[in-house]
Parts: structure tokens; sequence; C-alpha cells
């Protein structure tokens, strides 16, 4: 993620990687409470462009306010800096990661202090790669809504992410996709998801999800190309009636799924709406 050459943003100052440095009494670290972003920049024919960079910082300052977490910084703020961290580095096509963490305190008490900010980026390739992915229902639920706000980009929710992760890994799968507390599919450990059935297109409504930008902009895409979508709740089993299915996000895109559990998508991918909406969106992120 980093070199000797790597410059970072950290709290006003812009430092080489290795020496960015953070306290081991931060709130962060040990209770998992501060705020993360992730977004893409793409090389496009008017220059470097950071796609929905607003959506973005708009998220994760509303991530922040749920988490009682103040920042003193503006969208505008945040995106200026985010184009500056590609210019130091020299990135054209990357991925950036900004971070809200919290000064140090052993208290559960939210810290009144500004959080601090770090921002860094990196190139990197699709998260769930380019070939169509076998992917396992999981044990794990997602975070219920009432024990704390799912729709916030926060650290903590991401230990969640990690053991469905591993444990569809360790059960020979690519990926997990995760149902909510009510027993309806949710999404997957970093992406929403969507099935195709009968020329339609499904998405679970938002309320048990992270309110994704990449599903927004397939949503938009879709309507605009006149591909039915219908947000609604839907079982697993419902799923595996579907003729084809994708996982949508900011580091994955549009990433195609082959199979569920030992059920395979019938549809050839090629002819299916994920991959329409796949080229679709590889053109609009470069617009
Ligand atoms: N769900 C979860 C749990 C995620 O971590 C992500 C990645 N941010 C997404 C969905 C997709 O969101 P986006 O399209 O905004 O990247």
């Amino acid at each position: 993620y980093y070199n000797e050459n790597t410059i970072v943003y950290l709290n006003g100052q812009w430092i080489p990687a290795a020496q960015a440095t953070a306290s081991l009494y931060n709130q962060t670290m040990h209770y998992g409470n501060g705020i993360f972003e992730g977004i893409r920049a793409y090389d496009t024919p008017n220059g470097v462009k950071i796609f929905k960079a607003k959506e973005h910082y708009e998220r994760m300052l509303k991530s922040a306010e749920l988490m009682h977490i103040k920042t003193g910084y503006t969208v505008e703020q945040l995106t200026a800096l985010s184009y500056e961290l590609l210019e130091k580095n020299g990135l054209k096509n990357a991925y950036i990661r900004p971070l809200f963490y919290l000064e140090p305190t052993m208290s559960l008490v939210p810290v009144q202090e500004p959080a601090n900010l770090f921002l860094c980026a990196w190139e990197w390739g699709r998260y769930l790669g380019d070939g169509l992915l076998r992917i396992g229902t999981s044990s794990y639920q997602r975070p219920n809504p009432k024990s704390c706000h799912v729709e916030a980009k926060t650290v903590g929710h991401y230990i969640n992410s990690i053991l469905a992760t591993t444990e569809a890994k360790q059960n020979g799968f690519d990926e997990a996709l995760m149902l909510d507390a009510a027993g309806f599919v949710a999404e997957g450990p970093g992406a929403n998801f969507f099935y195709e059935k009968d020329g339609v297109l499904y998405t679970c409504p938002l309320g048990n999800i992270l309110p994704g930008i990449t599903r927004n902009t397939v949503l938009e895409l879709a309507k605009k190309n006149n591909i039915p979508v219908v947000e609604k709740l839907f079982t697993i089993d419902e799923v595996k009636t579907a003729d084809s299915a994708f996982f949508t996000g900011t580091a994955a895109e549009i990433a195609g799924i082959g199979s569920l559990d030992d059920y395979t998508f019938p549809l050839v991918w090629n002819n299916s709406f994920g991959k329409k909406l796949s080229v679709l969106y590889q053109k609009e992120v470069l617009k």
C-alpha cells in the first residue's frame, strides 16, 4: 500500500507514509469507533477524476455524526485534499482511503476533540477480481440495525465483514453473502448485492445495509437504460431461482457471481444485466 516515496495526509501535514503514527491509546483502536471511506479515482479523458467524491464525503460526514465524532472538515475540503493527495503521489487510477480516528481515551464517552484525519491512496485492482465469483451463504448476519448504525461506515463494523470473509474462504468460496437479522438477504462483506430474474433486477431496500454509492449508481444506470429494478426483501431460496447475480462496490466495481452455495446461476454472464451495467459503469466513471 505504500513505499518510501508515498506521501500521506495526517492532521494538516503531508508526510512520508512511514512517518504517520498514532497513539496506541486512541479510542478507535480499542473500541472501533472511527469512520472510513473507500473512494476511486479514474484517469478520464478530461484528467484525473474522483468518482462521486461528494457522495462519499457526504456519507463520511454523516457516518461521523451518527457515531458522535467531530471532524472539523467539509465535503469540499476533503475533496480538495483528496485531489492533492493524488497529485503528490502521481496517482491517476487509484483507491483513496480516508480515515477519521479518535484521540486517546480509555473511556466509552465520545471523544470531544475533533477526530484525526488520515488520508492515503494506492493503485488497486478490482477488489474481487475479474472472474465470476463463487459465493457462499454466511452464518454471520449483518449487524442488527437496532444495535448500531449499519448505514455508517464505522471501523468496528468490519469485524463482521472479516468473520464472514474468513468463513467463506475456509469453506472454499471466494466471497460471502450475508443475511440481515430477520433472515433476509442483506449484502456482502464489502459490497451490495443484486440478482436478475425473468428480465427484472432485484436488490434489497436500505435499512440493513451500507447505502452503497455504487448501488445507487447502478440503480440510476438501470433506470436510464430501461432495466426494471425492484427493491424488496428476499430470501436465499429466492436467489437460488435467479438467472444471474452480481455485487456492487467502489473497490469491487461490478463483480459477476457464478454460483451461490451449490446453485449455479444459469444465465451466461455476457447476456446478463450485470454485464450490461458493468459496461455502462465503466463508461460512467470515465465521464
Ligand atoms: N457494503 C459494505 C459492507 C461495504 O463495505 C461497501 C464498500 N464501501 C459496500 C457495501 C459498497 O459501497 P460503495 O458502493 O459505496 O463502495
